[in-house]
């Protein structure tokens, strides 16, 4: 697929997801389409609930191949700036789908944050400890990224 075709399909990707009320994209280097940032609520019903978490999505390979994310600050989940590939995460089905939206890939990311079976894949914190979950929830709400310059203090409210 050539660049300008995985343009038209990222456009339409980033026009879906501003409309979904739970997750928010960045563009942290704007000569650079492929690499997002991306802010999302923390899963309901958990102790990430009310958190806003900040990852990383490399769509250089977007949509043939996996993307890699990588969440860029402590959550108690996933390690900090560790890549993460999306293949390992089960709501995927353990394979990739060339047409999987960046939205589900950004909503399996939260909703697996708060799955503590299969946790081997790398950049996984094996044995979560739900002091340290909450601790880091509170502290992702003001959360600002030095690289995009967003700020959670001012989001989703
Ligand atoms: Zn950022």
């Amino acid at each position: 697929m050539d660049k300008q075709a995985k343009m038209k399909i990222l456009a339409k990707q980033f026009g879906d997801m501003s409309k979904n009320k739970d997750m928010k994209a960045f563009f942290p280097d704007k000569a650079n389409p492929f690499i997002w940032h991306v802010s999302y609520k923390g899963p309901q019903d958990s102790p990430f609930q009310g958190g806003i978490y900040h990852c990383e999505i490399n769509l250089t390979n977007y949509p043939e191949r996996p993307v890699t994310l990588k969440l860029l600050h402590d959550n108690g989940s996933y390690q900090n700036n560790a890549s993460l590939c999306i293949v390992g995460l089960t709501e995927m089905g353990g394979s990739w789908t060339p047409g999987t939206s960046v939205e589900t890939i950004i909503s399996s990311l939260s909703i697996l944050m708060n799955v503590p079976e299969g946790r081997h894949g790398v950049g996984y914190i094996v044995q979560t400890n739900e002091a340290d979950i909450k601790r880091h929830n509170i502290t992702s709400q003001t959360f600002k990224c030095s690289v995009c310059g967003v700020d959670h203090s001012t989001m989703f409210k």
